[in-house]
């Protein structure tokens, strides 16, 4: 069964071959082309070799900076949650924001609640890890869930200065 019709995979041709098209996007068509001989015909003769390569070059440019700022995204966070016990906990009114505005990068409308579903399960196994280790003061719900609300809310306002810069960007190159 084809994910899409012939007809939204034509509108979608142009901006795959553009290196524009999201990932689901670029998925759908070649899913499509693969089973519709008269879309795959069309993607091939409008995509002239060398723009084939471009494009290619920048999606994979794209899913590699993606990756490192996946990595770089976890790094940020379980880096952030380790402070939570020390002199440094301050510092994530920084990184935090910091791991918000990647994640809107890397994830767009769904570093929403990604984010504060990713800052939840490390400060969970903070807590846990500490706990495991018979260190005092951990495991109490309260200060778990305050941390994490915490933590969400200043991710949240990274994730609305990436938001803000995005609308701004595009608005000047309408
Ligand atoms: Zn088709």
């Amino acid at each position: 069964m084809n994910r899409i019709t012939c007809e939204i995979c034509r509108d979608l041709i142009p901006l795959v071959q553009d290196g524009v098209a999201t990932k689901d996007s670029v998925e759908a068509v070649h899913e499509h082309i693969e089973q519709c001989h008269e879309c795959a015909e069309l993607f091939h003769k409008h995509l002239p070799n060398k723009d084939m390569d471009d494009a290619k070059i920048i999606v994979r440019f794209k899913h590699y900076t993606n990756s490192v700022l996946t990595v770089l995204l976890f790094i940020f966070i379980v880096f952030g949650v380790s402070l939570t016990d020390g002199m440094n906990v301050m510092m994530n009114t920084v990184i935090m924001p910091v791991t918000g505005t990647l994640s809107c990068i890397v994830f767009g409308r769904s570093a929403l609640w990604r984010t504060p579903a990713v800052i939840t399960v490390f400060t969970v196994l903070y807590h846990f890890t500490s706990l495991l280790q018979g260190r005092e003061g951990y495991g109490d719900i309260g200060n778990i869930v305050m941390f994490i609300i915490l933590y969400s809310l200043f991710a949240l306002c990274g994730i609305v200065i990436a938001a803000l810069l995005h609308y701004a960007f595009r608005k000047e190159h309408l």
